[in-house]
């Protein structure tokens, strides 16, 4: 193609993605070592995840259960018999110089999930998820007498590298799509929804360091090859150039870093150029990608079985294995039972930490209120914070108490929220002392009464006014009686009796 012709070419983004999950399970996938983060380094190692001689690998069934809970979630075929295979390849990291994965038949296969962007439900094909084994971890270090976190930097500068087997032999998985997305936002909306799911199947950390890790394939192809539905040919798909950016690991970090590699290759095409078939490095500091080997083939890994594991056999426990009710069906019900809106159920069914707490509150006062005090002012609190949910979760009754004391017109709307709610968050104090420290029990209605009696003989003018038809004048009156009851007052109740007393 000429250069002009390239410059004139309307081009199409495709994406595929391959996430590697670790598995929330106590121990390792193929030794009893435990998969806790340990302080020191190489302490949660056995002859098995060191690969050393002789040792033999024994599966562990909580992550087979965890796999087969993923598959349900994503409606993936689980077959008959799934097997493990040997990965080949050569890295300090890997010490028996293969990792045990699998291969041309996998746990699950052919699944799919469904998630929303901008307002449209999206649906992306999951072409296969299997289990397999994390690597150690490795640190490149430069030399000096700082700490050692501070002298961690990129394998080019380094004087020496760290190898710690700790992670060695977390169980994976991991969860390889179709090409099916069509621009970075969608990659995004994709990967919080999974993580939705995986959080609720109580398979997944999503606090844990690097629990999450993506590789996020990239290509383009020309606009007319995309078919009406959306869907492109698997002979285009085969045949268009991609590249491979490898350590993603977190939602926006896979947005920023295919929207930098969707812009590349746009100008290496309308420039005349190939995109080279290769593996690119995210660097998340600098929100660019750097080339840094040619794409390996599979050929290279010289795949085998792996003898020492026999193979499986465990499609009948997807009857078998109960996984809860997820994100989408949840939000559904919460529409539908309490009423809610579609922003505030989807809200609330985030993660299921906040459903269930939604639930707990909405049973015990009601739908509306619970909602209010749960969507809005504490997940709007603490987004404002920065704050997550699980920065709380231990004191979810202190919150249940706010809300009662709201339920119970002990204190103001107002207060709750400006005062307790902010200072439970803030100061870490218990809403009860809150309230009692800044005197904001409620104004009985008697003194409210006289409050308002009062402002009404001092103000005779904005009286005059108010009955002259100036309505604004009832908010100085508002103001006056709200500075007599120190604030104590809640604003409505006091209009309404204003308006009573004026009539
Ligand atoms: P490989 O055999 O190289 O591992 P796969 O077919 O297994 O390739 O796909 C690996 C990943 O690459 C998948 O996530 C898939 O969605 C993605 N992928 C496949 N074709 C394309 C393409 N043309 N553009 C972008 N991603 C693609
Ligand atoms: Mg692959
Ligand atoms: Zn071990």
């Amino acid at each position: 193609m000429t250069a002009q012709a390239a410059e004139s070419r309307e081009l199409a983004t495709v994406i595929g993605l391959e996430v590697h999950v670790q598995l929330e399970t106590e121990t390792k996938i193929f030794c009893g070592c435990s998969t806790e983060q340990a302080d020191e380094p190489n302490t949660n190692t056995c002859p098995v995840c060191l690969g050393l001689p002789g040792s033999l690998p024994v599966l562990n069934e909580a992550a087979v259960e965890a796999a087969v809970k993923i598959g349900k979630a994503i409606d993936a075929d689980i077959p008959e018999e799934t097997t493990f295979h040997r990965k080949n390849y050569y890295y300090p990291d890997l010490p028996k110089n293969f990792q045990i994965t699998q291969y041309d038949s996998p746990i699950c296969q052919d699944g799919e999930l469904e998630f929303s962007h901008e307002s449209d439900r999206r649906r992306v094909g999951i072409r296969r998820a299997h289990l397999e084994e994390d690597p150690g971890s490795i640190k490149h270090v430069r030399e000096g007498t700082g700490p050692l976190e501070s002298r961690t930097c990129s394998i080019d500068r380094a004087d020496y590298t760290l190898v710690d087997y700790n992670r060695a032999g977390t169980p994976l998985m991991e969860i390889v799509t179709r090409p099916d997305f069509r621009d970075p936002g969608e990659v995004r909306a994709f990967l919080e929804k999974l993580e939705e799911v995986l959080e609720y199947l109580g398979v997944f950390d999503p606090t844990r360091d690097g629990s999450l890790r993506i590789d996020a394939n990239l290509s383009l192809v020309d606009a007319a090859a995309v078919n009406d539905d959306g869907s492109i040919d698997e002979a285009v798909l085969e045949d268009a150039n991609r590249t491979e950016v490898k350590n993603i690991s977190s939602h926006r970090g896979a947005e920023k870093a295919l929207a930098f590699e969707a812009s590349r290759q746009k100008k290496l095409v309308q420039s005349g150029r190939e995109v080279a078939q290769e593996t690119r490095h995210f660097n998340e500091t600098h929100g660019n990608t750097v080339g840094m080997r040619s794409k390996e083939a599979e050929k290279d890994y010289r795949y085998f079985r792996e003898a020492d594991l026999p193979p499986l056999r465990v499609s009948h426990w997807k009857a078998e294995i109960p996984i809860p009710e997820l994100p989408d069906a949840r939000r559904d019900r919460f529409v539908a039972e309490y009423g809610l809106s579609e922003e505030a159920a989807s809200k609330l069914t985030s993660t299921k930490q906040v459903a269930d707490f939604f639930e707990a509150v909405a049973e015990r006062f009601d739908a509306d209120l619970a909602a209010t005090w749960v969507a809005d002012e504490l997940l709007g609190e603490l987004n404002y914070r920065d704050m997550a949910i699980t920065d709380i979760d231990d004191r979810f009754d202190e919150v249940e108490r706010l809300v009662e004391l709201v339920a119970e017109d002990e204190i103001t709307t107002k207060n709750a929220r400006e005062i307790v709610l902010r200072t439970m968050l803030d100061e870490g104090d218990h809403p009860d002392d809150i309230a009692e420290a800044a005197d904001l029990g409620k104004t009985s209605g008697d003194e409210v009464q006289q409050a308002v009696e009062a402002a009404i003989d001092e103000n005779p003018d904005a009286v005059e006014d108010y009955h002259d038809g100036d309505d604004g004048a009832i908010n100085f009156l508002v103001g006056q009686v709200m500075q007599k009851t120190g604030g104590s007052a809640d604003p409505d109740d006091v209009n309404q009796s204003l308006r009573e007393a004026l009539k």
